[in-house]
Parts: C-alpha cells; sequence; structure tokens
C-alpha cells in the first residue's frame, strides 16, 4: 500500500491543481505551510460546491478579512451579503461563529488537531480531518465524494452509498501514509476531480491503474453505486416586492434559524402546499406572468411574485425600506435575486 500512496504523491508532485488556498507541492518542500485560516475558510466554502464557484468568493473574503481576527470583528450583515449566492446559509452564520471562538477562545489560532477543530461551530468530522490533514500534515483520513469514488473503485466495492461509507473510510484510513498526509489527501481529491471523475474515469492515465480492482474488472465507471433518492416535494410560496415611490426597496431579514437564516429577502408567504396571501405593505398588487423556480437540499420551490409601487409616508406591517443607493441585489441569497431578476426583465 506504501508504493499506492507513493505513486499517487509523484503523480500529485507533477499535476497537483493550483488553487488560492492551496500551498503548492513545491512550495511546500520548500518550507512554506498553508494558512489554517484560508484552509478552513476553503473548506467551509466548497462543503457542497464547486472549486469554480468558490474561488471569486474566497478571493473577496481574503481580500476584505485576511485573518481570523478581521473575520471575526466583521457585522454579521456584511458577512452574510458577501456569502449571497454560494446557499447553505447556516454555513455563513457558523462560519462567523467559529470565527469569533477562534478568536476569543484560542488567540486567533486554529487548533490542529482533529479532535479541538470538532469542538469548534460549524466543524463537523469531514472539516476536521481536512483541517488537521492539509493545514497541520496530520494523517487523517478525508472522506469526499471524490475520495469515497477513489475507493470504491480501487477496492471494487459494490455495496451501495451511503451504506458503503464506512467500508471506504476503513479502506481510505489503511492508505493514508505517515508522510506527506496533508499532500496526499489533496492527492486523493485532485485524483478524484480530474481523473478518476464519476462519468468518464481516464484510468489509461491514471497512476493508480495497476492496483485498480474496478479497472482490471471493467466496473469503474458503475462504481460507486448509490441508492436511489426519493423523489423531493415541491413546496409554494408569494414573494412581495415593494418599491417606494423614492426608489427604496422594502426588504427583511429572515429570522435567524431556519432555511436562509440571516439572510436578507423580499417579505412573503410560508413556503408549502397551498400558501396563503401576506402582503407586508397595503398596495395595488400585480402578479408577474412567470414564476421563479428554485432547488433547496430537500425541496422545489415555485414562487409566485407580486410587486407594487407604494406611496411615500405609508408603513409596513413588516420589513424594513432599504434605500436604492444602499440596495445591492447580490447581497440577496439566490431564490431572492431571481425574483428580482424576474421583475426585472418583466
Ligand atoms: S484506474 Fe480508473 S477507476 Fe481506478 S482509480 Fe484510476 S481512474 Fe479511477
Amino acid at each position: 500500500m506504501e508504493t499506492l500512496a507513493r505513486d499517487l504523491l509523484d503523480w500529485y508532485d507533477r499535476h497537483a491543481r493550483v488553487m488560492p488556498w492551496r500551498v503548492g507541492p513545491s512550495d511546500r518542500q520548500r518550507g512554506l505551510r498553508p494558512d489554517p485560516y484560508r484552509v478552513w475558510l476553503s473548506e467551509v466554502m466548497l462543503q457542497q460546491t464547486t472549486v469554480a464557484a468558490v474561488r471569486d468568493y474566497f478571493h473577496r473574503f481574503t481580500t476584505r478579512w485576511p485573518t481570523v481576527e478581521d473575520l471575526a470583528a466583521a457585522e454579521d450583515g456584511a458577512v452574510m451579503g458577501e456569502w449571497a449566492g454560494l446557499g447553505y446559509y447556516a454555513r455563513a452564520r457558523n462560519l462567523l461563529k467559529c470565527a469569533r471562538v477562534v478568536a476569543r477562545d484560542h488567540d486567533g489560532v486554529f487548533p490542529d488537531t482533529r479532535e479541538d477543530l470538532l469542538a469548534l461551530p460549524g466543524i463537523g468530522p469531514y472539516t476536521a480531518a481536512a483541517i488537521s490533514a492539509i493545514a497541520f500534515d496530520r494523517p487523517e483520513p478525508v472522506m469526499d465524494g471524490n475520495v469515497e469514488r477513489v475507493m470504491a473503485r480501487l477496492f471494487e466495492i459494490h455495496t451501495p452509498l451511503p451504506a458503503a461509507k464506512p467500508e471506504l473510510a476503513a479502506y481510505a484510513a489503511m492508505l493514508t501514509p505517515q508522510e506527506r498526509p496533508g499532500d496526499y489527501a489533496q492527492a486523493v481529491m485532485d485524483l478524484g476531480a480530474t481523473i478518476c471523475t464519476p462519468k468518464s474515469p481516464a484510468c489509461g492515465i491514471c497512476p493508480l491503474r495497476p492496483p485498480c480492482a474496478a479497472r482490471a474488472a471493467g466496473t469503474a465507471a458503475e462504481l460507486p453505486k448509490k441508492t436511489p433518492k426519493k423523489p423531493k416535494p415541491t413546496r409554494r410560496g408569494i414573494v412581495y416586492l415593494a418599491q417606494r415611490e423614492d426608489g427604496a426597496w422594502l426588504l427583511e431579514r429572515r429570522p435567524d434559524r431556519g432555511l436562509l437564516g440571516g439572510m436578507l429577502g423580499w417579505p412573503g408567504s410560508d413556503w408549502d402546499e397551498a400558501p396563503v396571501e401576506a402582503p407586508p405593505i397595503a398596495a395595488d398588487w400585480a402578479t408577474l406572468p412567470a414564476e421563479v423556480r428554485h432547488t433547496f437540499t430537500h425541496f422545489h420551490l415555485i414562487l409566485s411574485v407580486r410587486h407594487a409601487v407604494v406611496p411615500l409616508g405609508q408603513a409596513p406591517h413588516s420589513g424594513h425600506f432599504v434605500p436604492q443607493s444602499a440596495f445591492r441585489p447580490s447581497d440577496l441569497p439566490t431564490v431572492m435575486r431571481k425574483a428580482f431578476d424576474l421583475l426585472r426583465g418583466a
């Protein structure tokens, strides 16, 4: 098994992807070490999001808040605004909580073991292992979708996911070397992202071709197997886009708990099978002919969009007016921005 890790590290030394939060293998050999803050931030952003989608966000965050102390001192609204569009907003709230705990309780220094990292807000087993391996070079197996796929193929595991997870994790732990475990963790991820891809693995140029059981059996493309997911339900909702005569928009900050918690959004109804009208201000509402469609982790959403222009001086039942000069559509989560885009395009 040592040969396997060595072959993979040799491949990584030549083909490592360049990423803004990564210290590449040659820099690492020269003694450069990754900044745990940047590793943590990138790992939280990358959960369920692609590298391509994260790059700009990472750049903006680290430019605006170069250290964990800077982030800890940021206003909640500013962080939620920068996060808008990345989705999974509970992660942004936990990101801020975690930064504040690290700044306050750890003097701005991230703990370096998996156990201590796990005690921080928003850091689960995957992120703790990733930070501990990548930032602190500890031999922690890091299980993401890429690693699961590579393990399922290397050892030709036909048990469907998620039931196969413990078995795949055991194989990943067995392969993790004591030397350069941080580079090794990133090498497996890179292999899964660029060579051992879901639909058409490039076995012909893979450094793990000789020991790979699925390649030998011709089953690579059908692994890992997955238990079919239940279809997602569809919910409906209504949002109200009110603009005052002076251009200000009526917005509300959603409660901290729950979906899109803490994010700015349009006032609206609950989201369920038969939403009830809940206009935030008395007005002559017009309904847009098209609807917003958006998919969350557990359901599809169809939003009906109402629009009205309201006179100055009229008070809303809920929400607050944001002057046009202070309104940035990019501060809205994607589903709310879709409603705004629909109105603009209407
Ligand atoms: S040989 Fe093919 S299936 Fe096996 S690890 Fe490499 S790319 Fe994946």
